[in-house]
């Protein structure tokens, strides 16, 4: 059995392999370079390992010299690839050192072209044939070249730039990375730099087995290479996991998930997002696409914003319009984070979408209901108010008028005077009819527009307004209890002058509540009669002062600070222009109710 020849050969058989798979995986992954290094270490060691090889079974002291001179070759490749592969992949080691290890090894290489027969012989005079593996393998005998400590200096430095390498790593952290890189490099070129210092200078007979030591060292770095494999794989399947877990999470909150890469401009999406987008699945979702469907007027707004969360790896938040195939407008809501590589660079969003068309229709019917019942008020306030106003001017007008009157027919009498008087009292009378038409003028303006009478379900009336005073019963931590009994006829009714009637006296009963420290607010809606529905509004507040009970529909009157005092007799007024009754009337367990009773619709 030829042990040496199995042994070298299965050594390099084995370094090329190693090699070739690491290409294969520099080929599919370009910037995976590391892998690149170590195929170039790997090939280098397979060459030594054959050259050994030939050295041992070397017939002539010519054969031998020729053969170590191309030994030189695959050092130079391992030293200088073996330097690529740790400033590269452990980011580590100091430059001038990398480049003075591999300048020396260059002019190694040199001298061993040049001087001599290669760098470590001047000559080689003879060959000794000794027993190794139990097979004759040769060794050299021959003149020593000086040139071969350039060489072992060049090997020394590397050891250098190793402990620097692996102390670095160390500092940082990375301990397996610092002993299994760095720790084999110190290792093993030390224990070969040994050996071939004992076999050329010839303190041990023994044939070179450089390569070993350094086959030692690309399996600690294939190692280290695929344990990373590994723990990118398992990464990977994490944030796969975690992204399915979110797109779960997201699809049960109705909201589309998407994630954008920068480098490939490609969208990945879930079906919801698709669906919100108006996409087919199938379609290849870009930026430029998904801006392709945005509102012209928002396009510019939503790129520019995107393009700058990415650029700052910040929020992306935005509402704004989608235009769908039907030209109809969708609402869309967008939360997303873009981060970045480790390098700075841009490298993906992850971001939710919200069809949030119903809620901004809702909103603007809100504001719309809002100016409608704030402009209602208004007008039914000024028509309030000219009514209170005409019969309190109306009065004194009338009286000057009379006085007037009845002075121009005693002056009559004194004719000196007369003209002059006269003129004065025509004067005063035209004032005041012209008051008096001002007064019937504002009336005029302000006159209430006529109600819109329609069928109205109560149920929706009611709780239409609670929308609106929703949030204002829960600032003031009110209980709503909503009592709206089935089978309700439609009342005869304009639907925002009611809600004017409930806001007005939901407002009084929170006002009445305001220093009671139970607080409760009823509202009841109930079939009277069978063509009458009876709406109240009951709280658990002050109730109505005795001595007032008659007073509180009347315009301006209130007991409040800052009242106006004509919410009820807005309310009075709506309510009779409905043909319906309202009073308010206290509970015998404290608190006020005012209700309101309607005709139910008859067609
Ligand atoms: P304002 O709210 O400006 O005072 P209103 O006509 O709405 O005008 O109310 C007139 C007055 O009726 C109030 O100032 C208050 O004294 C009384 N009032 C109205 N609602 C209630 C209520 N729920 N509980 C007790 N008093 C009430």
């Amino acid at each position: 059995m030829n042990w040496v020849t199995i042994i070298w050969s299965t050594a390099g058989a084995a370094s090329l392999t190693l090699a070739a798979i690491s290409l294969l995986v520099w080929s599919r992954k370009r910037k995976a370079r590391a892998h690149a290094y170590l195929a170039l270490t790997a090939i280098g060691v397979a060459l030594m390992a054959v050259t050994e090889l030939l050295m041992m079974h070397a017939g002539t002291a010519r054969e031998f010299e020729t053969v170590l001179r191309w030994f030189h070759v695959p050092v130079l490749l391992i030293i200088v690839s073996l330097v690529g592969f740790v400033r590269l992949y452990l980011r580590a080691g100091r430059p001038w050192l990398a480049w003075t290890v591999c300048g020396l090894r260059t002019l190694s290489l040199v001298a061993n072209f040049v001087f001599g027969v290669n760098l470590n012989y001047r000559e080689i005079t003879s060959l000794r044939h000794i027993r190794f593996l139990g097979e004759s393998v040769s060794i050299p005998e021959g003149v020593s070249n000086p040139w071969m400590l350039v060489g072992q200096a060049s090997l020394l430095l590397l050891v250098v730039f190793a402990v620097d390498v692996t102390l670095t790593v160390w500092r940082r952290g990375a301990r397996r990375q610092a002993l299994a890189i760095g720790g084999s490099i110190i290792f093993f070129t030390l224990a070969g730099l040994g050996e071939a210092i004992l076999v050329l200078w010839r303190i041990i007979p023994v044939p070179l087995t450089t390569s070993f030591f350094f086959l030692a060292v690309v399996g600690a770095m294939a190692l280290e290479l695929s344990v990373d494999t590994l723990r990118a794989g398992e990464l990977l399947e994490d944030l796969r996991e975690s992204e399915a877990r979110i797109a779960l999470a997201a699809d049960s909150a109705n909201v589309g998930f998407w994630s954008w890469n920068f480098d490939t401009d490609l969208i990945w999406a879930t079906e919801k997002t698709l669906e919100i987008y108006g996409f087919s699945t199938n379609e290849n979702m870009t930026f430029k696409k998904f801006l392709g469907v945005v509102h012209p007027d928002d396009r510019g707004r939503v790129g520019n914003d995107a393009r700058r969360a990415f650029r700052e790896a910040t929020d992306f938040l935005v509402e704004y319009r989608l235009v769908l195939p039907d030209k109809s407008i969708r609402w869309i809501s967008v939360r997303a984070k873009a981060n970045s590589k480790p390098s700075g660079e841009p490298h993906r969003m992850l971001g939710v979408s919200l069809d949030i068309t119903e809620r901004r229709q809702n909103e603007s019917e809100m504001v719309e209901l809002r100016l409608e019942l704030a402009h209602l008020a208004r007008v039914l306030a000024i028509s309030e108010l000219s009514t209170s106003l005409a019969h309190e001017i109306n009065q004194p007008l009338g009286a000057i008028l009379n006085n007037a009157e009845a002075a121009k027919l005693l002056l009559s009498r004194d004719k000196d005077r007369q003209e002059t008087i006269g003129e004065i009292l025509e004067d005063i009378i035209q004032d005041t009819q012209r008051a008096g038409n001002v007064v019937r003028k504002i009336r005029g303006m302000a006159k209430k527009s006529e109600a819109h009478f329609e069928p109205l379900p109560v149920d929706p009336l009611v709780k239409d307004v609670l929308k609106l005073v929703n949030s204002n019963l829960s600032m003031n931590n009110i209980t709503l209890q909503l009592d709206l009994k089935p089978g309700l006829a439609d009342v005869k009714g304009d639907r925002v002058r009611l809600q004017q009637v409930l806001m007005n006296l939901i407002a009084n009963a929170i006002y009445a509540m305001n220093n009671t420290p139970s607080r409760t607010l009823t509202i009841r809606a109930a079939m009277e009669a069978p063509d009458i529905v009876t709406v109240s509004v009951s709280d658990s507040g002050t109730g109505i002062d005795k001595a007032y009970q008659d007073a509180v529909f009347r315009p301006f009157f209130t007991t409040k600070k800052d009242g106006l005092g004509f919410g009820l007799s807005i309310c009075r007024s709506i309510i009779e222009e409905h043909g319906g009754r309202i009073w308010g009337e206290n509970n015998p367990t404290g608190g006020a109710t005012f209700s309101f009773s309607l005709n139910v619709w008859k067609g």
